[in-house]
């Protein structure tokens, strides 16, 4: 009979590249089709509500109750027109997913039945929130939570369900999810962005920050991820050998894309598009079966609500081209991890790019003030930045040598490198000469150099006008590094004021008081910047010199939130509270329990229901050959049967040092659930019950290579990661 893996196989080579979704028409004719739009608004409200809702965009204004109704009457009308029959809040709970819960339009009332939608409805959802994370916030104040209408995040229908971006809060008002501190940094950043943008244009009004978010993620045949109980439950081989070939010849990286591959991606860009996500690029990327692709940049919030809504639609269009996507940071050993790089821009309302160095940086005060503003931010919180994306499946790919290390520094290329070090040392430095050509071959036409360098080692690097945070995992909802960022920077951004107020009170005049501040925040962020390899040895080493904290383990780095100087920051910008920190922090540890709870679980079930009854079976065969030989051969069945004999022996020891480690695991785990205060049982989590899902995971993965392929009952890595 065949097992598991050889139907999955078979199955898997059924599925045939197809186009699901197709639309022939031109992009533009049916782009942001499904989102009620500013265009759309526009057509069905009255003017007056028009204005409300683009007063609460740009504005952060209130929008009214009696406004609220006319607004939930024209989003019903259209949405019913589109044949939508039911609505959801849409919120992002601290789990880092997304949660809905979908109510229909239609009530029957003395018999006959009618569609309603109103201002409430729209406003706020009560869901049963009990179950999600709160880090005891709902126990401390009140059990209730309350979904409420973010009227920033235009809303849309997915699968005939208008869908409504919320955020989710307490009965008294405290952040239960992503999207709250996100909404709030942004407020705070504008704040503090528009002051120090007005000592250089007193016309500048507000600050927008823009996201433009890099997706990665790994494509694998269902039949195949069916039969990896791993992969169902984790999204994560928790076993496997690594392939004889995988990454090494790099001849996946922007390789052509497989036409399997292809169909899936265009199927899920054409519902992105009628989405109105504008999505631009797409590429085969390192590790085999792992693509990428981004949208084009955006005001923060809708970035990150399309980045959430994007990863939904990915998962729901694979399932018709028999495929899944897998969003987890390192799905399989050996081959590169998947990231969520983050491109973060800030931009006044008058159209400037205030990290945009122009072609004389010198001369261009205004980007010296931002980029120093943020430098010093990142230099002040480098180790929460960095603890802010450290998450169990985030762990995994964080300092591994194809993904950022595991310590902050910034990058900002040999050009900019010297123009700072000419300010700190009061040294005059030429702009970057005018951008020169590049000869080659005479039929190309001539191409030109860029001003500023790249790094990929480096996990906040500037790439011209912006810096891409490149540590965020790819599952991951961005808004927690971004409010990280933000809160951060809007705190720099005061003290910079503060500081250019202070000097011109005691008389200097503007510009000397910025450029004094400038160089003064160069100098004490010097030691972030770092344009070496942040792979290699020296720089651990360097970063330990200079006093830049490593993340080495998990929960240890989540106390970088309790630090008094975290709680102080975003204290002080109004972003979180110290409870809310707090909750934060217990939500953190109790997660990377939960899911390392699951991973050791299931590693000991593998181990035990799958790896050893295969090695014994093989086993099996191998012993009865070899008493066949005896039976046959008499004495000479050692000499014939030395490799058989040593086999055996070899799977033995694998198998009984197995569930030794199976046995251990199981103790370890044990130990550390009785422990009652998350942190502390989080910390026994990442010491020894990760220990020993390493040591189970070498045995397993030694006895795949030494059993028979066909008795082997998991898809292998040469099988998932290759079509
Ligand atoms: P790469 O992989 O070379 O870094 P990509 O084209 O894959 O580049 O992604 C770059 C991302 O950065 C895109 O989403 C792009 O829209 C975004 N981006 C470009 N300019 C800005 C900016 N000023 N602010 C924020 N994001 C930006
Ligand atoms: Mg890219």
């Amino acid at each position: 009979m065949a097992n598991f893996r050889q139907m999955a196989l078979k199955e898997a080579a059924t599925h045939l590249p197809a186009r699901f979704y197709e639309d022939k028409r031109p992009v533009s004719e049916y782009f942001g089709q499904n989102v009620f739009d500013l265009e759309k608004m526009r057509r069905y409200l009255s003017q007056t509500a028009f204005e409300a809702v683009q007063a609460a965009v740009d504005q952060g204004k209130k929008i009214d109750r009696p406004i609220a109704n006319e607004i939930a009457t024209a989003m019903k009308t259209w949405a019913i027109e589109m044949g939508a029959t039911h609505y959801t809040h849409l919120f992002q709970p601290l789990t880092g997913t997304t949660a809905e819960k979908h109510e229909a339009f239609v009530t029957v009332k003395n018999g006959k039945p009618f569609e309603r939608f109103s201002g409430s409805a729209l406003v706020q959802q009560e869901p049963d929130a009990s179950s999600f994370p709160s880090g005891g916030l709902r126990n401390t104040f009140e059990a209730r939570g309350y979904s409420a209408w973010d009227p920033t995040s235009p809303v849309f229908i997915l699968d005939g369900t208008l869908c409504i971006p919320s955020v989710f809060v307490s009965y008294t008002g405290e952040a239960l999810d992503m999207k709250v501190p996100n909404l709030r940094s942004l407020q705070a950043l504008n704040s503090a962005a528009t002051e120090v943008a007005k000592l250089f244009d007193s016309s500048v009004k507000s600050i927008t920050v823009n996201l433009g978010i890099e997706q990665e993620y790994f494509l694998v045949d269902e039949a195949l991820y069916n039969a990896r109980p791993d992969l169902r439950l984790c999204d994560r081989t928790v076993i496997g050998h690594t392939s004889a070939k995988d990454q090494q010849l790099s001849d996946h990286y922007f390789g052509a894309i497989p036409s399997r591959v292809a169909c899936f991606m265009k199927d899920f860009e054409t519902e992105a598009y009628k989405l109105g996500i504008e999505l631009s690029t797409r590429h085969n990327e390192v590790a085999p079966n792992q693509f990428e692709c981004a949208p084009v940049f955006c005001e923060a919030t809708k970035a990150i609500d399309q980045n959430m809504l994007l990863m939904i639609v990915m998962h729901k269009v694979a399932e018709k081209h028999h495929l899944k996507v897998i969003f987890h940071e390192k799905p399989f050993d050996g081959v590169n991890g998947s990231g969520k790089h983050v491109n973060w821009s800030m931009m006044t309302n008058t159209g400037v790019n205030l990290l945009s160095p122009g072609k004389t940086p010198t001369k261009n005060l205004q980007f010296l003030t931002f980029y120093a503003a943020v430098a010093k931010g990142v230099y002040d919180h480098n180790y929460l930045l960095m603890s802010s994306i450290c998450t169990l499946d985030n762990s995994w790919r964080l300092g591994g040598h194809e993904a950022p290390p595991s310590v902050m520094s910034i990058f900002s290329g040999s050009t900019l490198s010297q123009i700072f070090e000419g300010i700190m040392n009061m040294k005059d430095v030429d702009d970057p000469k005018a951008a020169s050509s590049i000869k080659m071959v005479s039929s190309i036409p001539e191409i030109m150099q860029d001003n500023t360098d790249r790094n990929r080692t480096s996990p906040f690097a500037f790439t011209g006008n912006r810096f891409e945070f490149r540590a965020v995992g790819s599952s991951m909802n961005c808004a927690c590094a971004t409010y990280v960022i933000n809160s951060i920077v809007a705190e720099s951004l005061w003290k910079f004021k503060a500081e250019v107020d202070e000097l011109e009170a005691a008389g200097e005049n503007r510009q000397a008081a910025i450029l004094a501040t400038v160089r003064k925040f160069l100098r004490e962020s010097k030691d972030i910047m770092f344009e070496g390899n942040g792979y290699s040895k020296e720089w651990a080493e360097e970063a330990a010199r200079r006093g830049l904290k490593s993340v080495n383990d998990i929960p240890e780095a989540y106390k970088s939130f309790l630090q008094e100087d975290s709680i102080q920051m975003f204290s002080s910008i109004g972003v979180l509270s110290k409870a809310e920190v707090e909750a934060r922090y217990e939500v953190f540890n109790e997660l990377y329990v939960k899911k390392l709870q699951i991973e050791a679980r299931l590693i000991g079930d593998i181990c035990l229901n799958h790896v050893i009854p295969a090695a014994v079976s093989y086993q099996n065969i191998l012993i009865k050959s070899i008493q066949g030989s005896k039976d046959v051969f008499g004495d000479e069945y050692k000499s014939l049967c030395r490799a058989d004999m040593d086999t055996y022996k070899k799977i033995s020891n694998h198998v009984n040092q197995l569930s030794a480690d199976v046995a251990s695991l199981v103790d370890a785990r044990k130990k550390a659930n009785k422990v009652e205060n998350m942190a502390e049982r989080a910390k026994l989590y990442s010491t020894e019950v990760l220990g020993y899902m390493m040591k189970v995971r070498k045995s397993a993965d030694y006895l795949e290579m030494l059993v028979d392929d066909e008795l082997w009952p998991l898809p292998k890595y040469r099988e998932l990661l290759f079509f």
